[in-house]
């Protein structure tokens, strides 16, 4: 597999501004953000779609969630409220195919699947 943009981040092969790194995982702001909030959770192992994670990716799965919480904390957002998404391949408008979670917020979101 060739490495995705974000293994390339991960790699420092391309800049980005990051805001959490562990072993498993990083997070960076989008570049293109929706919102006033809008960063990217990733895990350093590059699962293209959700539909490729196995069970022996559950663990990884529950980490990078709760590492979007421990974020939405960290940039005071947790009580004011957050989305957390995933988008899976073409209808869901996947763009890039390495695994994320986008946390998005800090301002009254709609809700809408459009
Ligand atoms: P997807 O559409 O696959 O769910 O989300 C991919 C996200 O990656 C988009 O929100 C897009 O703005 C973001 N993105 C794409 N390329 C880069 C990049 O080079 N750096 C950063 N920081 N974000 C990127």
């Amino acid at each position: 597999m060739s490495d995705s943009i974000f293994t390339k981040i991960i790699k420092r092969e391309i800049p980005s501004e990051i805001v959490f790194e562990d072993d498993e995982i990083i997070a960076f702001n989008d570049i293109a953000p929706k919102a006033p909030i809008h960063i990217l959770i990733v895990p350093k192992k590059q699962i293209p779609t959700l539909n490729n994670a196995t069970e022996n990716d559950a663990e990884l799965l529950g980490k990078l969630l709760l590492t979007c919480s421990k974020i939405a904390k960290m940039k005071g957002i947790d009580e004011r409220g957050y989305r957390v998404v995933i988008n899976c391949n073409e209808e869901a408008c996947q763009t890039v195919f390495h695994i994320h979670f986008h946390l998005i917020g800090g301002k009254q979101l709609g809700w809408s699947p459009d």
